[in-house]
C-alpha cells in the first residue's frame, strides 16, 4: 500500500495538476485527486518527489521482445535483406535464450518508463512466464510462421499459438493472448481465416505486419490485385487485426482501416532505419484511426525507449509538413499511452484515475536536462531521458526505482545475454556482417 504526493500529475484530460495525491491499494488507485490528508490510509508507505511529475507509463505497442539478443546484428540493409540475416540466426534460439532476451528487454523498458508491450514472437509461452514473473503487462501474439525455430510448419505454429492462448489468456490479470501471423506474404489466406474464427471465439486480436515496405505492396498487387490491407478486408479478417507499420498505403486503405476499427502500431525509428518509408500518421489521425507507438524489435531500432518514438513522431511529421502544429505534444504522448489501452482492455488504462489499474511513472525533473520547470509535460516529451525515470510501477508494484530493478537480476542477464549471442553466432558460423568501417 502506497500513497504518492505528487508535485505535478498529468490528469486524463491532459492537464498538469499541482499537489495531487494518489493512493494505491492492491493493484488499483483508490484515490486520485487534490491532496487531502484524511484520504491517506493508515500504514501506507509514502512516496514523495518534490520535483516529480507523475504520468501514465508507456505501452510499447509493437515488439519482438527476445530480439534484444540481436541488437546491432545488421544495421545497413533493406527489410528483405535484414530478414535474410535474422532468419539465418533465429532458428538457433533456445527457450533459455528467449527468457534471457525477454528479461533484457524488460529491464530496458522498465528503466525507460514502459510498463507493458504488444508482442509478436515465437516461444510465447516462455515470454509469458517471464512477463508473469517480472510483473509487466503484455498482449502476446505468438508467431505463426513456417520454420520459426520453435515449430517447423505454419500448422504447428498455429497449434502452439492455441496452447499459449489457452494457458495464459486473461489468466493472471496482466497477460492477454491473441494471434501473431507474421504477414500476408508469409502466411496464406486459409490460415488467416482459420485464425480469425478462433479470434472471434476468444474475443481477441490478430497482431500482424501490414504494408511495411513498398515491395510488399507491389507483390501483393501482382498476386491478388489488391493492397495487403484491401486483401485482408476481402477475405474478411481485417476487423480483428492490429496492424504494425501501415507505411505504404493507398487512398482506399485509410478508409478500410477506419471502417474496420484497426489500431495502427507505428514504428517510426524501425521504418526509418530499414528505409521502409514514413507512415502518414497525420492523415490517419485526421481520419480518426487509433494510432499507437512501438519500437519494433531491438534488431531494427536499436533500443526500446518509447520516449524516443514519441519525440520523433512529433518532430518528423512536423518537419515533413512544414507545420509545427501538425502533431501536438499531448497527442503524441497519448499515442504512447492511452491509445494503447484498446490493445490491453481491463489490463491497462493509461489514466491516472480512481478505480484504474495502478500503473505509473515518476519523472524526476530535478536533473540538469529538465530544469527549469515551466511546463512539466514539455520537459518530459522534449527534454527528458532515461535518467529522469525515478519509478516505474505496474499494478501497484514498484518494478523499477532509481536505477534498480526489483524483479530482474540485471547482472545475471548481462552475463547470460553475451553467452547466448556468442553461442548462436558460433553455431551459424555467422560471418555475414563485417565489422570494418
Ligand atoms: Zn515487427
Amino acid at each position: 500500500m502506497y500513497h504518492i504526493e505528487a508535485r505535478w500529475m498529468l490528469d486524463p484530460a491532459g492537464r498538469v495538476k499541482k499537489d495531487q495525491l494518489l493512493v494505491i491499494e492492491n493493484n488499483k488507485f483508490t484515490y486520485v485527486g487534490d491532496y487531502k490528508s484524511d484520504e491517506i490510509p493508515q500504514g501506507s508507505e509514502k512516496i514523495r518527489y518534490d520535483k516529480g511529475l507523475i504520468v501514465p507509463p508507456f505501452i510499447n505497442a509493437h515488439t519482438h521482445i527476445p530480439m534484444s539478443l540481436f541488437r546491432g546484428i545488421v544495421d545497413d540493409e533493406s527489410l528483405q535483406e535484414w530478414l535474410r540475416h535474422i532468419w539465418t540466426i533465429e532458428p538457433k534460439l533456445t527457450p533459455h535464450d528467449i527468457k534471457i532476451g525477454t528479461e533484457l528487454a524488460m529491464a530496458e523498458m522498465l528503466a525507460s518508463g514502459t510498463v507493458g508491450f504488444v508482442d509478436q514472437y515465437y516461444y510465447a509461452n516462455e515470454i509469458a512466464e517471464v512477463t508473469h514473473k517480472t510483473g509487466m503487462k503484455a498482449f502476446l501474439g505468438p508467431s505463426i510462421f513456417n520454420n520459426n525455430g520453435e515449430t517447423k510448419t505454419v500448422d504447428d505454429s498455429f497449434k502452439k499459438n492455441m496452447e499459449v492462448l489457452n494457458k495464459w489468456h486473461k489468466k493472471d490479470g496482466r497477460i492477454l493472448v491473441g494471434f501473431g501471423p507474421h504477414a500476408p506474404y508469409s502466411v496464406d489466406d486459409e490460415m488467416y481465416i482459420k485464425i480469425y474464427e478462433q479470434a472471434e471465439k476468444y474475443d481477441t486480436k490478430i497482431h500482424t505486419h501490414l504494408s511495411e515496405s513498398p515491395r510488399e505492396v507491389e507483390d501483393s498487387k501482382a498476386k491478388t490485385g489488391l493492397t495487403p490491407i484491401a486483401h485482408m478486408d476481402k477475405i474478411g479478417v481485417l476487423d480483428r487485426i492490429i496492424a504494425a507499420h501501415c507505411v505504404n498505403l493507398e487512398e482506399a486503405d485509410f478508409k478500410l482501416l477506419k471502417d474496420n476499427d484497426v489500431t495502427v502500431l507505428h514504428n517510426i525509428q524501425s521504418n526509418l532505419k530499414l528505409g521502409s518509408g514514413i507512415a502518414d500518421i497525420p492523415r490517419m489521425l485526421d481520419e480518426g484511426i487509433n494510432v499507437t507507438l512501438g519500437t519494433d524489435g531491438n534488431a531494427s531500432n536499436n533500443n526500446l525507449d518509447l520516449l524516443e518514438e514519441v519525440r520523433l513522431t512529433v518532430m518528423l511529421h512536423r518537419g515533413i509538413h512544414n507545420n509545427p502544429k501538425q502533431i501536438d505534444t499531448y497527442t503524441a504522448f497519448k499515442m504512447g499511452t492511452v491509445n494503447a489501452a484498446k490493445l490491453l482492455p481491463d489490463v491497462y488504462s493509461g489514466r491516472l484515475e480512481t478505480g484504474q489499474p495502478a500503473d505509473l511513472v515518476v519523472v524526476d525533473m530535478d536533473k540538469v536536462n529538465t530544469i527549469p520547470v515551466i511546463n512539466p509535460l514539455s520537459n518530459y516529451v522534449f527534454s527528458a531521458n532515461t535518467n529522469n525515470i525515478a519509478i516505474t510501477m505496474s499494478d501497484g508494484k514498484i518494478l523499477y526505482q532509481e536505477g534498480r530493478h526489483t524483479t530482474i537480476d540485471v547482472d545475471r542477464v548481462r552475463e547470460e545475454t553475451q553467452k547466448s549471442i556468442d553461442r548462436m553466432m558460433l553455431e551459424t558460423n555467422y560471418t555475414a556482417v563485417e565489422f570494418e568501417y
